[in-house]
């Protein structure tokens, strides 16, 4: 990174500056040395002069010099008859100036001040290539998101849709943005207001950088990253004022994107555990965000794989309106994924992408990539230029038995996830909660409309988040980890329902409320579940060939039995 290796240069520079200044110090200290000389008196010197001592005599400005072989002495010319000394010993002048040390104290300013010439020009302005090879290496090294730059700057982005495999939904869904940066005044005139902020929430890899930078890349407008994380632990006791400068030189630039990847970090909840900082920060980003005008097309894209992490405040209107959830790749687009990366590779014939496409549920667009990497790696190592099958089989081996840090799913695993989540569909599909799709490795639930929601549309909800793992346990006799967020929401929606709507048993909300809520829940699930455990069967094999059930393909197993 063009930030670290000027750093290296300054503290190259700095360790240059220090060895010269030692160097000159050290000589000067030689040139001006000054040999003890001590003061005589007439009478010493004539002592001098009958014992026949004197080498050398040099006359340096008001004195007389007199060197014997060992020592050296002086008396003030007006002690002495200069003349009749003069008969007596030859007397050289001391040149006026110490040639040695006026030479060096030049070199030594000419040196320093060079250096110092060059240090502020490259502080100050970098040239062009450097500014090139800046450019070039944040755009490349996307997942280096922990820069530390001190000045905020843009970068233009190179990438564009088509450097993009899969995603189609949420291409499509950003398509508008971006033409509302191309073309601001086109909305404007008719007053047409889009969103100032979007999120995109998704877990690690999946995207949401490379997708921010491409929409900035496609709009061709200047992009601005900043991380949550640093603003809040490098700029400590600056995060506001950050936020503040990060947003003017935004809208200086704008049309423009601002991208904040891990706004969690600064869009926690408030409250709970207090951290005065990350609050000073939260709330200039709010007041950021509420000053300027959906007019002056600065985009806010927020970068998160904690939603339900976040301030409420940051998802109101007006704010982070726009939600766009970029789940894990499913098949269809771990085959374009593969696909995109293996294109400039060469490949054996025997080399089916729909397989791999199978055998890589779990796996993050950035896992992908790293995927075929490595099967192209391991071609090499062999000696090959084209890669086979086994290449890409060896690696998922070496992943699956966790020599190599990919997170996929094992046959075991999928398994109990298309259990886990065949529970969940039944649930769903039964009880008319809308869903797109319900995967082994992500679940569309469909956004909510509707604005008043009773009790028992906030118990059905419960209940789908509690199928799955009251599925497992009563196929596998035991509960799994892949049910945290599940069963987070059921007890979230549990609570909302006892304390801010008063829907549990007794008007005054108590936590007995909500333990009932869970378990009356959970005790209908159970019921439901042996009911329907046919269809529920049906699902878990659909989820095991297909990866995702949507809601029509799930109703149509459910007629099969009524
Ligand atoms: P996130 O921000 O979600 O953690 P990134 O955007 O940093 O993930 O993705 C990491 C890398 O994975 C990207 O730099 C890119 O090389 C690759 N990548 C991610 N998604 C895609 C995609 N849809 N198509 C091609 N490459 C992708």
């Amino acid at each position: 990174m063009k930030r670290t290796s000027q750093f290296s240069i300054d503290k190259r520079l700095l360790i240059i500056i220090s060895i010269i200044v030692l160097i000159a110090i050290s000589l000067s200290f030689v040139a001006f040395k000054g040999e003890k000389i001590r003061t005589i008196t007439s009478r010493d010197l004539n002592t001098l002069i009958i014992k026949d001592l004197i080498r050398k005599s040099v006359i340096k400005s008001d004195y007389l010099i007199v060197s014997t072989s060992k020592h050296k002495y002086r008396l003030p010319l007006s002690a002495i008859d200069l003349k009749k000394y003069a008969s007596l010993y030859p007397v050289e002048y001391a040149p006026k100036y110490n040639i040695v040390a006026t030479v060096l104290i030049l070199l030594v300013i000419v040196i320093l001040g060079s250096i110092l010439y060059l240090l502020f020009k490259r502080l100050s302005s970098p040239t062009n290539k450097e500014y090139e090879i800046e450019k070039k290496s944040i755009i490349q090294e996307t997942n280096d998101k922990d820069i530390l730059r001190d000045e905020i700057e843009s970068i233009v982005s190179d990438i564009s849709f088509k450097d993009v495999a899969g995603m189609v939904e949420t291409k499509e869904e950003l398509s508008e943005i971006i033409d509302f940066l191309k073309n601001p005044d086109k909305y404007i005139k008719l007053d047409i207001r889009l969103p100032k902020g979007v999120l995109l929430a998704g877990p690690p890899g999946v995207g949401k950088t490379y997708i921010a930078k491409a929409v900035a890349g496609e709009a061709g407008v200047p992009f601005f990253y900043q991380s949550g994380a640093n603003i809040v632990e490098i700029y400590v006791g600056m995060g506001a004022k950050r936020v503040h400068e990060l947003f003017q030189e935004a809208k200086k630039r704008a049309p423009s994107i601002i991208f904040i990847d891990e706004i969690d970090a600064i869009g926690r909840a408030r409250g709970a555990m207090g951290n005065e900082e990350r609050e000073a920060t939260l709330n200039q980003l709010l007041t950021e965000m509420d000053g300027f005008d959906s007019d002056s097309a600065v985009l806010v894209i927020g970068a998160t794989n904690r939603i339900e992490m976040l301030d409420s405040a940051l998802l109101r209107p007006g704010r982070f309106d726009r939600r766009v959830h970029i789940p894990l790749p499913d098949r269809e687009e771990r085959y374009d994924i593969i696909r995109h990366y293996i294109r400039h590779k060469r490949c054996n014939e025997n080399v089916d992408i729909a397989k791999l496409s199978i055998m890589t549920v779990g796996f993050s667009s950035a896992a992908l990539e790293t995927f075929v990497n490595e099967a192209a790696m391991h071609a090499m190592k062999d000696g090959r230029k084209e890669i086979f099958m086994h290449d890409f089989v060896s690696v998922i081996e070496k992943v699956i038995s966790g020599k190599r840090k990919i997170l996929t799913l094992s046959d075991e695993e999928r398994q109990i996830q298309a259990s886990y989540q065949s529970g969940k569909a039944l649930v769903a599909t039964w009880l008319d909660i809308s869903y797109e799709k319900i995967g082994l490795s992500n679940t569309i639930f469909s956004d909510e409309e509707r604005r008043i929601l009773s009790k028992s549309d906030y118990f059905n909800k419960i209940m789908v988040y509690l199928a799955g793992t009251v599925t497992t346990e009563n196929i596998y006799g035991e509960r799994y980890s892949i049910a945290s967020e599940d069963i987070a929401k059921a007890k979230e929606l549990a609570k909302k329902m006892v304390f801010d709507y008063s829907m549990g048993e007794s008007y005054f909300a108590t936590d007995k409320d909500v333990y009932e809520i869970l378990e009356k829940a959970k005790e209908e699930v159970s019921t439901m579940l042996v009911k329907l455990e046919s269809v529920r069967k049906d699902m878990e094999v659909y989820l095991m060939a297909n990866e995702n059930i949507k809601q029509e393909e799930a109703r149509d197993l459910l007629r099969e039995i009524f």
